[in-house]
């Protein structure tokens, strides 16, 4: 499962010959850990022509711990407030804030531009809106050395501190392996976290497919930020199920999340009613098209697509998904770009996606309740080291980052929708996937 070639890369022959030959030189990627909780450095706060957030951002930025400076040699984080632009010319000042101070951005270091909406009523400013986005994309490409850069979308007429968790997110070292996303934010409250230290505290989740690992990644970050934490898994898997719970202080449920009482049975688990919902099971069962029995086709969609729309509907009609609830579901790349051998696979995550986009604003609205989904990418898991080694390899360098995620990846981008405080993540797929060519 590791990732030998990255490790080579950081010794003095393998940086020689990976230079020379013109290869990929992938840059060891810096996570969260309880030693090095946020990045090492100033933010640089810039603004593109005139922002109606000017007073309102500052503080929103000095809440992620970082200094907020607006002159740094050294950055390790730039937010370039562009939600006042408007015209085409307006796209000059992106150009002039951003172009001096790329290069002097630390290694590791986040690039994070705020728009706006791209408004139906006024073509000149979608335009704009929609330009940060291929700029956003292709910087991502071209930064290197580890570095990020997203795009965070305000509504019209939001606060900046919608964008709080967002920010905290994108600006820290929970996102190393989320690249070139865009986030669209809603006018919703967004909702508080009395404790950052533990920012999940008082919450109950529930995580399906929690025996190993995304699932037992998920588990385990989401009972870090402090929650109660819940571990399903199929009673076949009730071993490692067991281990995972015992070793995180959480409760194990076996049960197989295609069973037609399951939505009852999660219920009668969690008494006190269900803060955060992650939909994380899945099963591949591959073959082409023209080789694939019904039986192949049907588990899958049954596990990874009709089992997250039944538990979903039954827990939020009979309220066993408390106000201010969060529901992520987890779907792919695969699900945006397709895959050779997995039109089951990409058809139940694409269908996580429509799920999403659908249910999110009717959820907000009718329940307090999010919903949002995680597309992963190459991320190293036993899955994954299965694959034949060239596609296992390609699938490994062909992203921004040139490297696979880890399960960790996964579940700090879950831990950011599951807060209190995300409120206004409502209907996002967020990609994480080191910002992969496929499907981009
Ligand atoms: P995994 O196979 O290691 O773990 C999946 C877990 O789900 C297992 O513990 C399994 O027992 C459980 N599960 C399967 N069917 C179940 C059911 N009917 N009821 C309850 N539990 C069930 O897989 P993983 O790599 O950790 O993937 C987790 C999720 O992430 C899946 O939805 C997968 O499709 C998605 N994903 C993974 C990758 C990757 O690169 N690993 C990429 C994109 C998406």
């Amino acid at each position: 499962m590791a990732d030998r070639y990255l490790h080579f890369t950081g010794t003095a022959p393998g940086r020689f010959l990976s230079r020379g030959l013109g290869l990929p030189r992938p840059a060891p990627l810096r996570r969260w850990t309880l030693e090095t909780p946020s990045l090492d450095g100033p933010l640089l706060h810039l603004t593109a022509g005139d922002s109606a957030h000017s007073d309102t951002l500052g503080p929103v930025l000095a809440a992620t711990g970082l200094k907020v400076t607006a002159r740094a040699e050294r950055p390790v984080a730039v937010v370039l407030d562009a939600t006042g632009v408007s015209t085409a010319a307006g796209l000059a000042d992106v150009h002039a804030a951003l172009h001096p101070v790329v290069r002097s951005l630390a290694g590791g270091g986040r690039v994070v531009v705020l728009g706006t909406t791209p408004s139906p009523e006024d073509h000149h400013q979608a335009a704009a809106q929609q330009a940060l986005e291929g700029f956003v994309r292709s910087l991502g490409k071209e930064i290197g050395r580890g570095a990020t850069a997203q795009l965070v979308r305000l509504a019209p007429g939001a606060d900046a501190a919608s964008a709080g968790s967002t920010l905290r997110f994108l600006l820290s070292p929970r996102s190393a392996y989320v690249s070139g996303q865009v986030v669209q934010l809603s006018a919703d409250e967004p909702g508080e976290v009395a404790d950052w230290a533990a920012p999940l505290y008082g919450r109950t989740a529930l995580v399906t497919g929690a025996a190993r690992g995304i699932g037992a990644s998920v588990a385990s970050v989401l009972a870090r930020d402090g929650a109660r934490v819940v571990c399903l898994d199929v009673p076949q898997a009730q071993e490692e199920l067991g281990r995972t719970a015992d070793r995180l202080g959480a409760t194990a449920l076996p049960l197989d999340i295609t069973a037609p009482d399951a939505a009852e049975l999660i219920a009668a688990a969690v008494p006190d009613g269900l803060d955060v919902l992650v939909h994380n099971a899945g099963i591949t069962r591959d073959r082409r098209l023209a080789n694939m029995p019904a039986d192949r086709w049907a588990s899958v969609i049954d596990v990874n697509l009709d089992s997250v729309l039944r538990t979903t509907d039954a827990l939020l009609t009979s309220g066993a998904v408390n106000r201010g609830g969060r529901i992520v579901a987890t779907a792919s790349i695969a699900g945006i770009a397709g895959n050779n051998g997995q039109t089951n696979y990409a058809a139940s995550k694409a269908g996580i996606i429509g799920l999403v986009r659908s249910l999110a604003p009717r959820a907000a609205a009718e329940h307090g309740v999010t919903v949002n989904a995680v597309a992963p990418g190459f991320i190293e898991t036993k899955m994954t080291a299965a694959v034949p080694l060239l596609i296992r390899e390609a699938g490994r360098r062909m992203n921004s980052l040139s490297q696979g995620g880890l399960p960790v990846d996964v579940a700090e981008t879950i831990a950011w929708f599951a807060q209190p405080a995300s409120g206004a993540v409502n209907g996002q797929i967020v990609r994480v996937c080191g910002q992969s060519l496929l499907g981009a």
